[in-house]
């Protein structure tokens, strides 16, 4: 039993967590939305806590982090819980389970995550990832102060779905973020996915304006978010209120959980990835085998300078401080 972080104590034991944009209003026994944060008798308890669902070793690429430390790996962490409800789901099996039903849970400290994490091979630190990490808030953040004082880096593969007050405290220890971006539409975010758009957009904008490398992921659903015109509209957004230097990826959608629609063609994505090429300098494609869309490419003497193929990455002309062999240039690689 771990008391959570963020929540107001009403009258009657009743409580308000302030964690997301939810602010679930629960009486004593109610989950919240997240199926992972409970009142109990008047005092809001976390119930993943020193709980991790999957644990494993990964490439960074595989967040998707292209920017940052390219090539490495990171040790990959994710418990159960979302704060969204989307019909279409990548990780549904873990994200849309009740802490109380999940049966495989592994007991783990803090301790323990940073002690595996400064012994694994080619490490640079560890991933809050695979379900909504934001749900187990108060794991993450501990843990990730804990790898930050043993020099690890921290990543936080997430929905932004946070309110500013937690989420300005996590930016003190996170060094990069790569946040969900489903669709430029209220529509979208409100039928698909049983929240808003407005406060992701502020997640990006805060994380935009901190010291934190910040990388989007959109997954392009056929019909859904493909529209080209609402799609030209987020990459100017992005260009304008955020950077035309944070990096993109277009990930192509495969039938999952409640959605049964077919696979998004890849000369969808390859319109969407021309649009977005006009306003953002580095845009990658994702779920396909695409070199040349996978790859970095300077931004300055277009010279290639990390050659992907899914997960196979090669360094061929970035510098030991990230920077192009060829013309000096940063392309906003952390390295
Ligand atoms: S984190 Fe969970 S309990 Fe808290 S407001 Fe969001 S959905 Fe509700």
């Amino acid at each position: 039993m771990h008391e959570a972080l963020f929540y107001t104590k009403l009258e009657n034991q009743t409580v308000r967590c302030d964690l997301c944009p939810w602010n679930c209003i629960l009486k004593a026994g109610q989950n919240g939305f997240c199926k992972v944060r409970k009142n109990t008798d008047g005092k809001l308890i976390t119930h993943v806590y020193n709980k991790v669902a999957a644990l494993g070793v990964d490439p960074v690429e595989k967040k998707p982090l292209y920017h940052f430390f390219p090539g490495k790996n990171i040790l990959s962490i994710g418990e159960v819980g979302c704060n969204l409800r989307c019909n279409f789901c990548q990780n549904h099996r873990i994200s849309q389970c009740r802490a109380s039903d999940f049966k495989g849970f592994h007991e783990i400290t803090p301790e323990e995550i940073v002690t595996e994490a400064l012994k694994t091979y080619n490490n640079i630190g560890i991933a809050y990832t695979y379900n909504e990490p934001l749900t187990f808030y108060e794991f993450l953040l501990d843990t990730a102060k804990l790898a930050k004082q043993n020099g690890l880096k921290n990543a936080v593969v997430s929905n932004g779905y946070i309110n500013p007050k937690p989420l300005k405290e996590l930016l003190s220890y996170i060094d990069a973020f790569n946040i969900d971006l489903k669709a430029f539409a209220s529509e979208f975010y409100l039928k698909q996915t049983k929240g808003k758009l407005e406060p992701v957009l502020e997640t990006l904008k805060f994380i935009a304006n901190s010291n934190a490398h910040l990388e989007i992921t959109n997954l392009v659903i056929p019909e859904l978010n493909d529209d080209e015109i609402q799609f030209k509209k987020m990459v100017q957004w992005i260009a304008s209120e955020l950077s035309c230097e944070v990096p993109l990826h277009l990930s192509r959608y495969f039938p999952q959980h409640e959605l049964s629609k077919s696979p998004t063609p890849v000369e969808t994505l390859e319109k969407l990835y021309d649009i977005a090429k006009k306003y953002l300098r580095h845009v990658y494609l994702g779920n396909v085998s695409d070199e040349k869309r996978s790859s970095t490419v300077c931004s300055n003497c277009q010279t290639t300078i990390v050659t992907r193929n899914r997960y196979d990455t090669l360094l061929k002309r970035v510098d030991s401080g990230g920077l192009c062999k060829n013309c000096g240039t940063s392309n906003n690689i952390v390295y």
